[in-house]
């Protein structure tokens, strides 16, 4: 940067220079040893040419705008004909064009919709997550788009004429049939006014009609309204059924959904989510009819790895701003780097941010493998929940804590950590809120007790010698199989989390890290906030160099 510049009254001193112009991947050892570790070593010259581009200052300030200039939804047009239409921003538009043309929203399937082979979620996952440094609110469609071939797949004929528009590179924003598009989006509308967990609640009706559904009722939240199709639950004279609903009808007319408002939502802005009602309007069924919530659950433990990916996202991007601040901002003629306390708080948060990648991009691996090895499976199963749990809830106070290591500056929406901030409570929320993923864990351990148990057995192996993990194991054990496990399953999947962390930073290779994490999380108790761990200055030296280079 420039040296200090003259105003008339003042020189500008001391101020930290932009977070900008960063290489996302070499900036980032943890997610190096990541990626790594989890199979995706030959990803690694992709993944630092993407890593540049979406770092670039150019990238931030479209992000800025794309948030700052919010969509707007045109209900009717001048004449008063109905339009249900959302305008967005060019950034915003910019940033769905780059991440469908690095196939964020497919690469993990094959041209006709099968499985694309290992390392594709994990080099997947390398990406998401450094996108979601950047700019959020564009993921929603992303993620529902990759997510709704898991789904899809339960209609073999109706997968095989959408999956080449799903598998497109071009991202086509244009208002018209998806199979006139060169590429097409997916959005899903599940939550109904009066229940979004409890999704067999849904009041929406479907009846059959032709080649398809005719289906009347509402959403409550319905995100990405220009999505080419939204996958709807409805009840079908059969039961709660999933449907493909397209924007246009087969007979090439706008398709029955009315769009009634957009969400004025905490964050997320530059995304748009609205309510809607149908109207007679057009789908195809997918799966059985009565088969809905058995339709979607591929679907949904996609969405749910997503949220966990884009929630570590946030949090290594408040970190590194922290960290960054921190090496450039005096208080009481020293750096506030290297202020012990500050030192303890953001070496903490580092701690967290590296368990938090280690055990999203080993879940990753999880699911690369799933179709082939039944164990992969398992863990994949089990720890989905868990693992969405414990990042994203973690997230909103990992990044306050790195608002406040920036001071007002934090606090300011010029910068970035404020934007940070309204953004992070919402994947907690979405696909599954807190209480909701740990009665999932439950409901796993009921019914696939065998698997769950060798799943335990095996993080741990994973963690032999690591201090607290017998402690873990037990708690765990004891927590989830006692007679009132809902009333401690937080507590208990928290664990579950921990332990997987610490497996999972054991496996990736990162030095020292994984006793540091065993020590500070599993064995000792840890205040409520962060710079209360248990970590010596040899550690937090460690772990600070390693989250950002000096
Ligand atoms: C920005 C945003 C975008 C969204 N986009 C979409 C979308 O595109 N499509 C869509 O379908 N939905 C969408 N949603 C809705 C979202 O998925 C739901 O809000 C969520 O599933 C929770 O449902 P609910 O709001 O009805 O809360 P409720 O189901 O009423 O849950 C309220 C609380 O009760 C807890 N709870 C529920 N059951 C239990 C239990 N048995 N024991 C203990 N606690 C329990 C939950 O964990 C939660 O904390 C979006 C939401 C947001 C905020």
């Amino acid at each position: 940067m420039a040296g200090p510049m003259r105003f008339d009254t003042h020189e500008i001193f001391n101020q930290s220079p932009p977070y900008v112009d960063v290489d996302l991947l070499a900036s980032d050892l943890p997610l190096q040893e990541a990626v790594r570790a989890n199979g995706g070593g030959d990803e690694m010259a992709a993944l630092g040419a993407f890593g540049r581009r979406w770092g670039s200052a150019e990238m931030a300030a479209a992000a800025r705008l794309a948030n700052d200039n919010e969509p707007e939804l045109k209900t009717h047009d001048a004449r008063g004909f109905r339009l249900d239409v959302v305008e967005f921003h060019p950034a915003y538009h910019g940033f769905m064009a780059a991440s469908i043309e690095a196939g964020l929203h497919a690469m993990t399937w094959k041209g006709d919709g099968s499985r694309a082979e290992a390392p594709s979620e994990v080099a997947r996952a390398a990406r998401y997550y450094m996108v979601a440094q950047i700019e959020n609110g564009h993921m929603c469609p992303i993620t529902m788009t990759r997510a709704s071939v898991g789904a899809l797949v339960m209609q073999p004929a109706l997968l095989r004429q959408l999956m080449p528009k799903i598998a497109s590179r071009r991202y086509d924003p244009s208002f018209r049939p998806w199979r006139d598009k060169a590429g097409m989006t997916v959005g899903m509308g599940m939550t109904e006014k009066q229940g979004g967990t409890d999704v067999r609640a849904n009041t929406t009706r479907a009846e059959p009609a032709g080649e398809g559904y005719r289906v009347t009722g509402h959403k409550w939240f319905m995100s990405a309204p220009m999505s080419d199709l939204f996958l709807v639950l409805a009840q079908a004279p059969g039961g709660l059924t999933c449907f493909a609903m397209p924007r246009f009808a087969p007979d090439g007319n706008v398709n029955g959904l009315r769009l009634q408002r957009l969400k004025d939502k905490l964050g997320n802005r530059s995304n748009a989510s609205c309510e809607v009602e149908f109207v007679d309007a057009f789908a195809w069924r997918v799966g059985d009819e009565g088969r809905g919530v058995r339709t979607i659950i591929e679907m949904v433990q996609l969405t749910r790895l997503d949220c966990a990916i884009a929630s570590a996202g946030l949090m290594r991007m408040a970190l590194a701003q922290a960290v960054h601040h921190t090496r450039h901002r005096s208080v009481f003629q020293k750096r506030l780097a290297d202020q012990p306390m500050m030192r303890a708080v953001t070496a903490d948060m580092a701690l967290e941010v590296e368990g938090a990648l280690a055990l999203v991009m080993r879940l990753c691996r999880a699911f690369d493998h799933a179709a082939q090895d039944g164990e992969e499976a398992a863990r994949a199963r089990l720890l989905t929940p868990a693992v969405k749990y414990w990042v994203c809830k973690n997230a909103p106070g990992l990044v306050y804590e790195a608002m406040e290591c920036l001071g007002g500056n934090g606090y300011v929406e010029e910068g970035v950590v404020a934007r940070l901030y309204r953004e992070a409570p919402v994947n907690a929320i979405w696909e599954g809120s807190g209480n909701v993923m740990c009665l999932d864990v439950l409901r796993a351990l009921a019914r696939e007790a065998e698997a769950a148990r060798a799943v335990l057995e095996t993080l741990q192996r994973d963690c032999a010698g690591l201090p607290g993990t017998a402690e873990a194991v037990s708690f765990i054990a004891a927590s989830l199989s006692a007679p009132d496990a809902e009333g401690h399953a937080r507590a208990a999947v928290e664990q579950l989390a921990l332990l997987a962390a610490a497996a999972a930073l054991a496996a990736s290779g990162a030095p020292g890290v994984a006793e540091i994490f065993a020590r500070a999380r599993l064995a000792a108790r840890r205040g409520a906030t962060f710079g209360t761990a248990a970590l010596d200055p040899e550690a937090a030296t460690h772990l600070l160099a390693r989250a950002l280079p000096a």
